[in-house]
C-alpha cells in the first residue's frame, strides 16, 4: 500500500485568491458598463452629426484612447482569470487523483483487516492463526516478520514467531529489552522504533541485536485494562522503515489479536473444565458399583462401564460370545430400551435370572437419555447384580422355617415326656430315662439359642473376647468329652492323641464352643461305624487343630459357602440330620477374633477334615 495520506493545500490556496479578486472584477464590470456606454454615445453622435459641434478633434482623440486602453485592460484581466481557473481545475484533477488514492489505501487496510479478523477468529490455534495472520500482513505491509508474546502470570513468553533468521526454540527465546519495556509500562500504545541500528543500544544477546532489525513496531495487547500479550512486528531493511503510519494500522490488528487471545484463553478454559467434567464423570461411570449401558435410538451402543462388561460376559448365553452388543441383543434387554423409549415418564424395571457361564439374577433399570433439549436421544441401563442378595434372602427364609423346626423338634419331645412324667403312672427307671432325654432335648435347645445369640453379638461387634495365654489340651479335652457319649452312641470311633503344645492367647470358653461345633457336625454327618479324629501340632507361626471324619463330605461349590450363615447343603442326607445353618459360621467368627483361620477338605462320600489355626505370637 502507498502512503498517501496527505492533505493538498494547494486547492485551497488558489481559491482564496479567486475570491479576493472580487473587487477587481467589480472594477472590470463597471469599466466594461463605461466602455458599452461610451461606445452607444458616440454611436449615436456620428450618426445625428453632433459629433462635431459636442467634441474637439483633441477630445474624441483622447476619448478613443482611453476607451482601448479599458478594453486592453478587459480582455487582460479575462485572460488572467482565465489562466487562474485552468490552475484550479488542474489542482482539483490532482486532488481528486490524491483522494482517491488515499480511497484506495483505506480500501485496501479494510479488506486487510476483514482478512485478518477473519484468519483470527477461524482458529482458536493462537500460533496456527498468527502465522497466517503474519503471512498476509507482510505482503500488504513494508513489515518482513513478527512475534507473538503472551503474559502468563508475571512472566511473557514468545509463543508464536514469523520469519526470523535464526531457529529458535520458542521456550528458549532470546530477551528482548524494548519488550520487556513495553511490558513494564503496561499502557497501550505502540512503540515505533525506526533506524534501531544507529540509535538503540543493545547488548550482543538481545533479539534486535540478533536478528538485525532495522525499524520495529511494538504493539501492547490489552484487554479491560490488563495486558494480555505483545505483539512485534520488525524489517531488516531501511528502504521499507516502519513508521507511525504503520503503528496506526497495527494498533488496530492488535485489538483484533486481543480478541482473539481472549477467545482463545477463554475457549480453553472452557474446554479444560469440560473436559475435566468428562473425566469426572467418565471416572464416576467407571467406577460406580452398579453397570451402566448407554444405547442410541437404534440400539448401539454409546457407553458402557467395566462392571457392565462384566455382568454382560458372565450372563452370557454360550450362543452370543463375547461380543457385548450380541448379548445385548435378546429379547429382555430389547423389551427394555423400547418401554424406556415409548414410555418417558418413569424408569422401565426388571429382575430376572440369567443362567450364562455361572447363575445370576440381575435387577436391570432402563431409563430414556435425553438431551439438553430434553428430546431423546436413547436409554441409559442400569444393571445390578443381586444374585448373592437374592441368596441371602433365599437362605433368611430358609432359616426362619429352619429354626422354627429345630426349636419345635426339641420342644415336642420336651412336652410330650414331661406330659408323661406328670401323669405319674410309671416307673422309677422310665422317669430317670424320661428326665434325661429332658434334659438332653433342654440342652441341645439351649446350645442352639447360644449360637444364635453369639452370632448376633458377633454380628453387632459387640462380642467381648477376654483372651490370656494358655495351655489349649484341656480345651481340647473338654471339647472331645462333650461329644464322646453321642459319639458312642452312634457307635463312631473318636481317636485322639493329646500332643505337647505350646501355650497360646486364647478365650478357652470360645475355642471349646468351636471345637465342639465341628465335633458335633462330624458326628451328625457321619455314619454309623464311621471314625472321627481330632490332632493338633505346630508351624513356626500358628498351632493347628484338626476334626476330620469319615463322613459324608462335602462337594466342592458348597466348600465355598459353608461358612455362609444359614448355609446348609441342599441335600436329603444333610437335611435329615437338622440344624440351624449357623454353626461354621460362628465358627469361622469365633477363630477369626482370635487372629486365626479355618479351612476345609473334604470328598464326597470319604469324610471331611476342618482345620483351625491360631497365631503362635
Ligand atoms: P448345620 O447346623 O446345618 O450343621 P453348620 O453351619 O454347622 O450348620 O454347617 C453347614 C453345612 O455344612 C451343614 O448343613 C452341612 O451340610 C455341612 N457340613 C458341616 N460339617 C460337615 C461335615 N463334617 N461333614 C459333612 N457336611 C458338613
Amino acid at each position: 500500500m502507498a502512503k498517501k495520506n496527505e492533505v493538498d493545500v494547494d486547492l485551497n490556496e488558489e481559491l482564496k485568491t479567486l475570491r479576493h479578486d472580487k473587487w477587481r472584477s467589480q472594477l472590470v464590470w463597471m469599466a466594461s458598463i463605461i466602455i458599452v456606454v461610451l461606445v452607444i454615445a458616440f454611436f449615436l453622435a456620428s450618426t445625428v452629426g453632433l459629433q462635431e459641434q459636442v467634441l474637439t478633434s483633441y477630445q474624441e482623440k483622447t476619448l478613443k484612447l482611453g476607451l482601448v486602453f479599458m478594453i486592453v485592460l478587459l480582455v487582460g484581466y479575462l485572460l488572467d482569470r482565465e489562466e487562474r481557473l485552468r490552475k484550479i481545475n488542474v489542482t482539483l484533477i490532482k486532488n481528486l487523483q490524491k483522494t482517491s488514492e488515499m480511497l484506495r489505501y483505506r480500501m485496501n487496510q479494510l479488506a486487510v483487516l476483514n482478512r485478518i479478523s477473519l484468519i483470527l477468529s477461524s482458529s482458536l490455534n493462537m500460533t496456527e492463526s498468527f502465522t497466517y495472520m503474519m503471512k498476509d500482513l507482510c505482503q500488504k505491509l513494508p513489515l518482513e516478520g513478527g512475534i507473538l508474546y503472551l503474559v502468563s502470570g508475571d512472566k511473557i513468553e514468545a509463543k508464536s514467531i514469523y520469519n526470523l533468521n535464526e531457529l529458535y526454540n520458542i521456550n528458549q527465546f532470546p530477551p528482548c529489552q524494548r519488550v520487556t519495556q513495553v511490558v513494564g509500562m503496561g499502557k497501550g500504545d505502540p512503540l515505533t522504533l525506526t533506524d534501531i541500528k544507529t540509535t538503540e543500544k543493545m547488548s550482543q544477546d538481545d533479539l534486535f541485536y540478533k536478528e538485525e532489525f532495522d525499524s520495529a513496531i511494538i504493539v501492547p495487547l490489552m484487554s479491560n485494562n490488563i495486558l494480555k500479550g505483545v505483539f512485534l512486528a520488525f524489517s531488516r531493511k531501511p528502504e521499507k522503515s516502519l513508521g507511525p503510519e504503520e503503528a496506526d494500522f497495527l494498533k488496530i490488528i492488535g485489538l483484533q489479536l486481543t480478541l482473539s487471545i481472549s477467545n482463545s484463553e477463554l475457549y480453553s478454559k472452557v474446554s479444560t473444565e469440560k473436559l475435566m467434567e468428562e473425566r469426572k464423570l467418565s471416572a464416576v461411570i467407571e467406577n460406580m458399583g452398579d453397570g451402566v449401558v448407554a444405547l442410541d435410538r437404534s440400539f448401539n451402543i454409546l457407553l458402557v462401564n467395566s462392571v457392565a462388561k462384566n455382568i454382560l460376559t458372565r450372563s452370557a448365553p454360550e450362543s452370543s460370545g463375547s461380543d457385548l452388543a450380541t448379548i445385548l441383543n435378546q429379547q429382555i434387554y430389547l423389551d427394555l430400551w423400547r418401554e424406556a423409549l415409548l414410555n418417558h415418564e418413569g424408569p422401565a424395571v426388571r429382575e430376572f435370572d440369567v443362567e450364562g457361564p455361572s447363575h445370576l439374577t440381575l435387577i436391570v433399570l432402563a431409563t430414556p437419555l435425553k438431551d439438553v433439549l430434553g428430546r431423546i436421544e436413547g436409554v441409559i441401563m442400569v444393571l445390578r447384580d443381586v444374585t448373592h442378595e437374592r441368596e441371602v434372602m433365599k437362605l433368611k427364609d430358609d432359616f426362619i422355617s429352619t429354626i422354627s423346626h429345630e426349636l419345635r423338634t426339641p420342644l415336642t419331645s420336651i412336652k410330650a415326656y414331661t406330659d408323661m412324667l406328670m401323669e405319674g403312672a410309671i416307673s422309677k427307671e422310665d422317669s430317670v430315662n424320661y428326665l434325661k432325654v429332658v434334659k438332653e432335648e433342654t440342652d441341645r435347645l439351649s446350645l442352639l439359642l447360644d449360637d444364635l445369640l453369639d452370632l448376633s453379638l458377633l454380628r453387632s461387634g459387640k462380642y467381648d473376647l477376654e483372651r490370656s495365654l494358655q495351655a489349649i489340651n484341656p480345651t481340647i479335652d473338654m471339647a472331645i468329652n462333650a461329644i464322646s457319649q453321642p459319639a458312642v452312641k452312634k457307635n463312631l470311633k473318636l481317636l485322639y492323641e493329646a500332643k505337647d503344645l505350646p501355650p497360646v492367647t486364647i478365650s478357652s470358653n470360645h475355642i471349646y464352643r468351636a471345637l465342639v461345633n465341628l465335633l458335633q457336625n462330624a458326628v451328625k454327618y457321619t455314619p454309623e461305624g464311621g471314625s472321627i479324629t481330632v490332632n493338633s501340632g505346630t508351624d513356626p507361626n500358628y498351632l493347628w487343630i484338626t476334626v476330620s471324619d469319615t463322613g459324608i463330605g462335602i462337594g466342592p461349590e458348597e466348600q465355598l459357602k459353608i461358612f455362609d450363615k444359614f448355609y446348609q447343603v441342599e441335600s436329603s442326607s444333610t437335611r435329615s440330620h437338622g440344624g440351624a445353618g449357623i454353626g461354621l459360621s460362628l465358627v469361622k467368627q469365633l477363630i477369626e477374633l482370635h487372629g486365626g483361620t479355618i479351612e476345609v477338605a473334604s470328598e464326597v462320600g470319604k469324610g471331611s477334615t476342618f482345620t483351625i489355626k491360631l497365631p503362635l505370637r
